[in-house]
């Protein structure tokens, strides 16, 4: 009796199994191909500095407007994206996209307006495969666009692994003036030694920490220590995942640099993010 029931739960497991690795199949056929036809497209998030509530930039997110199953996120096929290989052509598009916007938030801009910045997320294949600094040049090049507006976001988990070749090529993006920013920092827990040998210009705490501040002592403590650690390296803090008006002004109090989250704007597409921009404007000529 026992074992025909472990016989059954196993026929059970195997097949949940069977259908996640058809799942999968099935992601990395329709996303080959997804951003010729045109099912992809870049989203905007805000991004705002603490002091001033100034908007400084924004994060570009890559989105998938699938026919049949609506927008998947990326943190679904992301995954795929990378195990596949398919992240080498769909990564290069998503650096020309972006930065060819980015141009055109200039034009809805003042002239003597602080130039925006956009982020742009890079996966570990990017860095191991294929010249990333190349990419990044051809990029910069074709939109007229200046290195010093890019920024290019990592996970603490990329940097770890590999360290010496990830290092160099870092360098030579800051050499160019595009600024590297850690993602999901506090995650990985890499620390003070890492982040001093790493060269990055930038942290995003992770939006885990962010989302129980202030209730959480912990998670606040942690926040703070981050914030003091990178602002004695010179390191830029942002914090990701602000939902709240509390949250946004315990991070100001503790000296946070920069924030974006659902409390300053939901990640948009260019147009609506266009549209923000104008909205800025007509706001400052209306008091100035
Ligand atoms: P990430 O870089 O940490 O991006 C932040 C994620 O948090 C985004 O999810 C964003 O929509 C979401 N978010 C922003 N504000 C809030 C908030 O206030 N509350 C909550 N709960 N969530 C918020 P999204 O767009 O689904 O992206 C997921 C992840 O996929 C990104 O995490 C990034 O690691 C990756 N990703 C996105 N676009 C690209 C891309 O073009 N290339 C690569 N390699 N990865 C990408
Ligand atoms: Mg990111
Ligand atoms: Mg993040
Ligand atoms: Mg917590």
């Amino acid at each position: 009796q026992a074992k025909l029931a472990g016989k059954n739960c196993y026929r059970f497991y195997s097949r949940a199994i069977d259908q996640a690795v058809e799942q999968r199949v099935q992601i990395e056929q329709e996303l080959r191909g997804a951003w010729a036809r045109g099912e992809m497209s870049l989203a905007y998030q805000p991004v705002f500095r603490l002091s001033d509530r100034a908007l400084v930039g924004a994060e570009a997110l890559l989105r998938w407007q699938h026919p049949e199953q609506g927008v998947i996120s990326p943190s679904v096929f992301i995954e795929v994206a990378e195990q596949s290989g398919i992240i080498d052509t769909l990564g290069p598009q998503v650096l020309r996209v972006a930065c060819r916007d980015a141009m055109r938030w200039r034009a809805a801009r003042d002239h003597d307006a602080e130039p925006l910045f956009v982020s742009v997320n890079v996966s570990p294949r990017q860095l191991r495969a294929g010249d990333l600094p190349a990419t990044v040049a051809a990029c910069l090049e074709e939109s007229g666009l200046s290195a010093r507006q890019l920024h290019v976001e990592l996970t603490e988990t990329t940097v770890i692994s590999d360290e010496a070749q990830v290092t160099a090529l870092l360098a030579r993006l800051r050499l160019m003036g595009v600024k590297i920013w850690l993602d999901d920092f506090g995650t990985g827990f890499s620390g003070l030694s890492h982040l001093r040998r790493v060269p990055v210009d930038g942290v995003k705490i992770d939006r885990s920490f962010v989302a129980d501040i202030p209730r959480d002592p912990d998670d606040l403590a942690l926040t703070t220590a981050i914030i003091a650690m990178a602002h004695s390296l010179n390191i830029v803090v942002v914090a990701e995942g602000v939902e709240k008006a509390e949250q946004s002004s315990v991070l100001r109090d503790r000296g946070c640099d920069l924030a974006q989250g659902y409390w300053y704007g939901h990640p948009v597409d260019i147009d609506g993010f266009l549209a923000l921009l104008h909205a800025q404007r007509a706001a400052v000529e209306a008091v100035g």
